[in-house]
């Protein structure tokens, strides 16, 4: 059942050409023509209509560099996607052609130990959007494998789509710290991981869930997502620490505060490669400590979110811009301090 809607084997004026928001070097964006991709057999192909700006993309963009991933040539920004499904290959069974998907930008080998054992996200052959070598979303449209793609209910919009891959971040890093109904909880930064990460707790049933953020705007997001303010003074205690901030020292301050049997995970890359922990203390208080890299099977759980109005995403997106416009989306945080989240709207 091939629906493609171009030919197999196209003559070369009738290839499609798309455009891409292509770094070509650091700090540069040159709008290119490519040619459209066609999909394998267990591949699609999607319209790109919304592509959310993360701090990754504009790590990338500036300093050229994650931990270990570099970048070492042109690459295609951009991870947070949604779409429309345009043609899908013979294989494909989940979607189809019209479907509004969010995708998944992590794509497994599906046969290593890693992916056997249900840990996809930890295999070693991942192949991820806007991580060097791979392209990410920033295109017209890109093809990609069809098992990545989740369907989105017509209520939901293209930019909440985008966003189940920031929350998936977020509720990924509330199972790795074990969250439980009742938990006090306590987010320090209050980007929109850690905003939607909190948000993702009271939907877990947190009896409470306070942020530290020095940005009033912040403090302000975080007020109209239901969250409370925590001065970061250490009046109160908690059961479990999300930490979003990265910042230097903060999981360290935020392990002081967790109660005995306190939870905590370690949300996104840190930006210090090594950190001192009040080891004494976690040990006499038999704290833990979870990593946490990116998600596994959440975007089930985060369409349902979203859908039914428990995690509103939506208020996050503060700045829209058009593929023309990538440059500016990627340097958003820096320009504008009122800011949380950028989306890039590649049909514009
Ligand atoms: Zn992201
Ligand atoms: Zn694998």
């Amino acid at each position: 059942m091939s629906t493609a809607v171009t030919p197999d084997v196209p003559s070369q004026e009738d290839t499609m050409m798309i455009r891409a928001a292509v770094m070509t070097e650091l700090g540069r964006i040159e709008v290119q023509e490519r040619p459209q991709q066609e999909p394998g057999p267990h591949e699609a192909l999607v319209r790109l209509r919304a592509v959310g700006v993360c701090g990754s993309d504009t790590a990338y963009f500036t300093v050229g560099r994650i931990g270990d991933w570099v970048v070492d040539g042109p690459i295609v920004l951009g991870h947070e996607a949604a779409g429309q499904v345009l043609a899908v290959g013979e294989e494909v069974t989940g979607v189809d052609v019209g479907d509004r998907v969010a995708i998944e930008p992590g794509t497994p080998c599906r046969q290593c130990g890693e992916c056997m054992a249900g840990r996809y996200h930890l295999c070693p052959d991942l192949v991820f959007l806007a991580t060097p070598p791979y392209d990410g979303a920033l295109m017209e449209t890109m093809v990609i494998d069809a098992r990545n793609l989740h369907r989105i209910p017509a209520s939901m919009s293209y930019e909440e789509g985008a966003l189940v891959e920031p929350l998936s971040v977020g509720i990924w890093g509330c199972k790795r710290a074990g969250l439980e109904p009742g938990d006090d909880v306590l987010v320090t930064g209050a980007g929109p991981v850690g905003l939607l990460a909190g948000a993702v707790a009271l939907a877990f049933g947190a009896r409470s869930v306070a942020v530290t953020d020095p940005s009033e705007f912040r403090q302000g997001m975080a007020r109209d997502l239901g969250l409370g303010v925590d001065d970061g003074t250490g009046g109160q205690d908690f059961d479990v620490l999300l930490e979003c901030s990265g910042a230097k020292g903060v999981l360290a301050q935020g392990l002081r505060r967790l109660r005995p049997a306190g939870r905590a995970a370690m949300i996104g890359m840190p930006k210090e490669e090594l950190v001192g922990l009040p080891l004494s203390q976690l040990n006499v208080n038999e704290l833990s400590l979870s990593l946490v890299n990116r998600y596994n099977h959440t975007w089930p759980l985060a369409i349902a979110l979203v859908a039914s109005g428990r995690v509103k995403v939506d208020s996050l997106v503060t700045h829209h811009f058009s593929l023309a416009e990538t440059a500016d989306a990627l340097t958003l945080g820096s320009r504008v301090t009122d800011s949380v989240k950028a989306v890039i709207h590649p049909d514009r």
